[in-house]
């Protein structure tokens, strides 16, 4: 049980009454959130969002990401993952021979793969057709493995490439099997530091725009916010409140998934006092802002490879309520620094849920619920 006196010394009582009411925070109750030194007070706050939408059920994927490249044409100042070209140590591109070899990997195994997850950045030259060629030839294989890949900012580089609309892209893209786009390339939408940080990406507004294309074809998406590096709270609040804007007019947004800056090997340097050991705290008071904020985004997910497992776990008591997944094979987080491993088994993953106090809850790409004995309650919207 929450105590109402406990939110009233931290001056939170309005929030409070609202949270327990279902009714919809301000951007000013956001800033009020994120400058409350009680963390668990947040947490317990958030729980009671999260367990009127799920109850106590968590959810994971089994999936197998297939990072197809890293050459990009951006340069994002945080990113470690980006090579600007093959000649440059580190680089990759897989072939469709490669892509197809490690789909055979993971499909002869006991694993029932419910999504690929293709990433990448923004690419030179591999095309549209090379994509819907790659896809094609994945469906051949199995049909039945839903696809993710792309985000806005990727979907806009194609676009360029081509010569066509994004819309246009998106559709093509569609007719070849694409069911789910994983969100990413959001960053930050202030656009004074998204110029700074991310200054060849697409902006906020052609990444919403593309994230409601996607929604109006019937693509889900998640969305994504990269936090501490040289954002404020204020920038921070603002970005949830685009978003949760945005899911009021299209409505596809599955989950948000708040992506912790890595350090380690980016060539973003942070103030002394953004880089230490604060972070780890930072990052379950963001889950628990963006539980209460984003009222209309089904999901939140803890994102195991870019929190670590353990975070990730305390995370599950500060409002998420999904961990991803398997993985198998993960290089942008461990590129930046990512000390997690490079996959879990379905074992692990179940346990780790279960000695969070939680029920694991098997999903697909688009969260639908596969476990047996379907529940209403875990699908409140
Ligand atoms: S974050 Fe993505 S778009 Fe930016 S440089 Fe890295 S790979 Fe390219």
């Amino acid at each position: 049980m929450l105590d109402a006196r406990c939110y009233a010394k931290l001056g939170l009582s309005s929030i409070y009454d609202k949270v327990l009411a279902g009714r919809r925070l301000s951007y000013d109750d956001g800033l009020s959130l994120f400058a409350c030194p009680d963390s668990t007070a947040l947490g317990a706050l958030a729980m009671h969002v999260r367990a009127r939408l799920h109850k106590d059920a968590v959810f994971y994927v089994v999936n197998r990401q297939i990072n197809y490249s890293n050459i990009c044409v951006n340069d994002c100042v945080f990113c470690a993952f980006r090579r600007s070209g093959e000649d440059e140590p580190g680089a990759f591109v897989l072939s469709k021979e490669d892509i197809l070899s490690r789909l055979r990997a993971v499909d002869q195994s006991p694993l029932h793969l419910d999504e690929m997850h293709f990433v990448g950045g923004c690419h030179p030259s591999l095309s549209l057709t090379w994509f819907e060629d790659v896809f094609r030839t994945v469906r051949a294989y199995n049909p039945n493995i839903p696809i993710k890949a792309f985000t806005p900012v990727e979907i806009a580089h194609l676009a360029n490439l081509e010569g066509i609309s994004t819309l246009e892209t998106l559709k093509r893209l569609k007719a070849v099997g694409l069911v789910m786009m994983p969100g990413g390339g959001a960053e930050i939408f202030d656009d004074t530091l998204r110029k700074k940080i991310c200054p060849r990406k697409a902006d906020a507004a052609a990444w919403l725009r593309i994230s409601a294309e996607a929604h109006s074809l019937g693509i889900k998406t998640n969305c994504t916010m990269l936090f501490g590096h040289l954002e404020t709270f204020a920038q921070r609040v603002d970005h949830l409140c685009r978003l949760r804007e945005q899911q009021d007019q299209s409505g596809g947004f599955t989950c948000f998934i708040p992506l912790p800056f890595l350090t380690k090997n980016s060539a973003l340097v942070l103030p002394e006092d953004k880089a230490g050991p604060q972070r780890g705290l930072d990052q379950l008071r963001t889950v628990a802002v963006a539980r209460m904020m984003l009222d209309n985004i089904p999901h939140i997910k803890a994102y195991w490879i870019m929190m670590g497992a353990k975070t990730a776990q305390t995370a599950l008591w500060y409002g998420a309520d999904d961990l991803d997944g398997t993985i198998v094979e993960e290089r942008i987080g461990h590129m930046a620094g990512a000390e997690s491993s490079q996959g879990l088994t379905i074992g692990e993953l179940e346990a780790m849920i279960r000695c969070s106090g939680f029920r694991p809850v098997r999903r697909n790409a688009v969260f639908e619920n596969l476990a047996p004995g379907l529940s209403e309650a875990d699908h409140a919207f």
